[in-house]
This record gives C-alpha cells, sequence and structure tokens, in this order.
C-alpha cells in the first residue's frame, strides 16, 4: 500500500514525464514543419525563423509548439501577418502521436517481449537502456515517416537527401542495437525471446522488411500511382511516385517486421479513406495514404503486445494462413484506396481548383509553388514565417501561370489544354483578392 505522499510523488513523475514527452514531441512536429516546407525546396533546414513581411525573427516563446501559435491567434506579433493554422495542427497531431508511443514504452504495456509489470515503472524504465534505446528509435521512425507525409501532402516528390538519411537511421540502428527489431524475423519462437545482441537475425530482419516493402508498394499501384510501371523503369512515368511509395511503406515494414506489415497497410488504407473527409481536396490518394502510415505505425507500436496475442493480426505469433489472408486484403485494397469516382462536372471543378491551389502535381520537383499556393490565403509557414519570404514577394507566384499551371512542364498525364486558358484568369484574378491581404 502506497503512502499518500509516495502516491502524490508517482502521479507527479506521471504528470511531467507526459508534459515533457508532448513538449519533445511537438517541437518535432514543428521542426518537421521547416522539414515539410525547406526540403523540396532545396534549402537549408538550420535557421531561426523570422516574419516574411516585417522580418522580425520569432521570439522563443511564439516558436512555442502549438501554444505560441494560440497566443499570437494566429498572427505574427509585429505586423499581424495571419500565420497558417497548419502549424500547430501538425505539432499537436505529431505531439499526440509521439506521447502516445512515449508513454506506451516507459510504461511498458506496448511492447511484446517485455514483461516487467507496469506498476514498477516508469522509474524503471529510464534506466533501462534497452527501453530508452527502442524508444528512441521509434520516434525517429515516426518522426520520419511524419516527414515524408508531410511532403507527400504537399505533392512534392520525396528529396533523396531526406530518403538517405532516413534509411540510414533506421537500418544502421537496427544493425548497431539489434535490441530495436522488438520482434524476430522467422515466424514462432519461444515466448521469451530477447533481440539484444542479435546481429545476423538483425540483417534478415532488414532484409525482410525492405522486400516486403517492395512487394507490398506494387501491389498498391494500382490504387496509388497508377501510371507507373511496377518495373521502375527509370525514365518511365511516375517511377519517383513508386519509389516514394517505397520508401513510405518501407519504414513501418523496418520497425514493425515484414509479418505484420500488411496489418498495418490495411488499416492505413481505411485511415486513408476516413482522411478524405477532413484533408483538403487538392490532396491526392498518394498525399493521403503517406499520412496514414505514422498515424497507423503509431497506433501499432502502442497496442502492438496484445496485437501480437490477437488471432486476427498477422505477427510472428499468428498462423501462416493469417499473414496470407491479411496479404491478400492488401492486394484488393487498391479498389478503395484510388480516387473516388467523380463525375465528368465534378472532375472539372476539381481540377479547376487544384490548379489554383497547386498540388495534383506530384510528379514536379520544379513546381515548387503547389503547396504555398495551397495553404491558402495565408502565408503558409507559420511555424518558420521565414520561409514565405517568396509568398510574401507574391507576386513572383502571382504572375507565374507556367508554375501553377503545372501540368504544362510535370506530368503531363493530367496535362489538360482546354482549362489551361480560363484557369489562367481565373487563377490571376482569384490570387489577386484571395491571398492573404493581411489587413487588420
Ligand atoms: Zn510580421
Amino acid at each position: 500500500m502506497l503512502s499518500p505522499a509516495d502516491f502524490y510523488m508517482t502521479r507527479l513523475i506521471d504528470v511531467t514525464i507526459f508534459l515533457w514527452l508532448f513538449w519533445v514531441g511537438s517541437s518535432i512536429g514543428s521542426f518537421l514543419n521547416v522539414v515539410a516546407w525547406r526540403m523540396p525546396r532545396g534549402e537549408s533546414v538550420n535557421g531561426r525563423s523570422y516574419c516574411p513581411r516585417c522580418h522580425t525573427q520569432l521570439k522563443a516563446r511564439d516558436n512555442f509548439p502549438v501554444f505560441g501559435w494560440l497566443a499570437l491567434r494566429g498572427r505574427c506579433r509585429t505586423c499581424r501577418l495571419p500565420i497558417s493554422p497548419r502549424y500547430p495542427i501538425v505539432e499537436a497531431v505529431v505531439g499526440a502521436s509521439l506521447t502516445m508511443v512515449g508513454i506506451g514504452e516507459v510504461y511498458r504495456f506496448a511492447l511484446p517481449f517485455q514483461t516487467v509489470p507496469w506498476h514498477s515503472v516508469p522509474l524503471s524504465a529510464l534506466t533501462d537502456a534497452t527501453v530508452l534505446l527502442t524508444l528512441l528509435y521509434h520516434i525517429l521512425a515516426i518522426s520520419l515517416s511524419w516527414a515524408f507525409g508531410l511532403i507527400r501532402f504537399d505533392g512534392h516528390t520525396l528529396p533523396a537527401k531526406l530518403k538517405v538519411t532516413a534509411f540510414l537511421i533506421l537500418i544502421g540502428g537496427m544493425l548497431i542495437f539489434p535490441a530495436v527489431m522488438v520482434v524476430p524475423w522467422p515466424m514462432r519462437l519461444e515466448a521469451i525471446w530477447q533481440p539484444s545482441g542479435r546481429y545476423l537475425d538483425a540483417s534478415m530482419r532488414l532484409i525482410t522488411g525492405l522486400v516486403s516493402a517492395a512487394f507490398f508498394a506494387r501491389c498498391l499501384t494500382r490504387g496509388l500511382c497508377r501510371e507507373a510501371d511496377p518495373k521502375l523503369d527509370p525514365l518511365g512515368k511516375s517511377t519517383a511516385r513508386l519509389m516514394d511509395l517505397i520508401a513510405i511503406i518501407a519504414v513501418p515494414s523496418i520497425v514493425v517486421g515484414w509479418q505484420s506489415i500488411a496489418g498495418v497497410l490495411i488499416v492505413a488504407s481505411v485511415v486513408a479513406v476516413l482522411l478524405r473527409r477532413v484533408l483538403p481536396s487538392s490532396v491526392d490518394a498518394l498525399g493521403r495514404f503517406a499520412i496514414a502510415i505514422p498515424i497507423t505505425m503509431s497506433l501499432h507500436i502502442v497496442f502492438w503486445r496484445w496485437l501480437q496475442e490477437a488471432w486476427f493480426w498477422p505477427s510472428t505469433d499468428s498462423t501462416p494462413a493469417v499473414v496470407l489472408i491479411a496479404s491478400a486484403i492488401v492486394l484488393v485494397s487498391p479498389m478503395w484506396l484510388r480516387e473516388p469516382f467523380r463525375s465528368q462536372e465534378e472532375e472539372q471543378r476539381r481540377k479547376r481548383k487544384d490548379s489554383l491551389d497547386g498540388p495534383t502535381l506530384t510528379d514536379g520537383p520544379t513546381l515548387d509553388d503547389g503547396a504555398t499556393l495551397d495553404d491558402g490565403a495565408t502565408l503558409d509557414d507559420g511555424a518558420t514565417l521565414d520561409d514565405g519570404a517568396t509568398l510574401d514577394d507574391g507576386p513572383t507566384l502571382d504572375d507565374g501561370p507556367t508554375l501553377g499551371d503545372g501540368p504544362t512542364l510535370g506530368d503531363g498525364g493530367e496535362a489538360d489544354e482546354r482549362r489551361l486558358s480560363s484557369d489562367l484568369e481565373a487563377k490571376n484574378q482569384n490570387h489577386n483578392f484571395g491571398r492573404n491581404p493581411p489587413t487588420s
């Protein structure tokens, strides 16, 4: 029985851990906003944030995740320029997913093969190197997955530099610390299996994870990048898009193992469909799926131990039949993953809107302005006001019909000559009125 003093002490530790995790998580979210904005534009992710109009550097407290934006009520402190709500939303969602995983792992109810009863935690967990390394690995993996998601959300191709960094971290981390495997690569091992020190197993775990990512990405091609050549022809249309899809799937595949990745993909495909109602219509099917992946991966990590024991979930403990059935469901998932059917008129309206807003232009790394226009009327880069410098001298965007109407430059597949001229007019008009008159 705990004495009252011990009881309050324990609760105080709980609250401190929770607040600290959320602060770290949302700060990572804030950094990912910067990454998602600057990396596709080839800019450095270092450097402090400043307002694009009045060039005031952001104060540290204004940069505070979520609450900084709320305290400013979404406007620059000095000149009242509006800041897009996207920034606090990303910070809050990334913060929530990382807090969830952090709590699950510090209190040790999330991962299989960790049998410490959770009453004896959290302090014992905070001094346990295995727990901390695994948590760090998962935080990195989820953050990288969010970075992929946010960049594809904007319709940009994933920057090569980011992909290389991501896989160096994920592959290197598992090879150096096999403890982060959590589950083994073969099916069926004794319940007391411990991953620490099993370097050969770690390499097999990585190979099986990467192979299944490539396999399932090709299965999803029909739903998410229909124009792509599954043979990955380097000159083929949409090859970059398919490579991105493989990278996006490879992250959870490495983290949860080849046995469970089919389960993650099924849930992610359902989440992607649900996101259709929440996200702007300019976000394409791959963008929604890329956002669904980090959400689903976080949930999988939190419920991992429970899923491992559930008969219906593909895992190292399940029967081969369950793994096969899950894989078969992934094969048919393009049926609900792909863009929903639209009437001709609706399609026309959507295309018009997209060409005003920016990104259906998924394959056009040159067409950087997609996201800029997309985030709407205001300056996009709230968290890091400086990025918006281009926006602020708006004329470059406004009079850039060649950029904005991208299909002509980018993915010829969507090019539609007929609408170009009328869209140009609409675009120019709209942006003169629609874009951020930062009044008041
Ligand atoms: Zn300002």
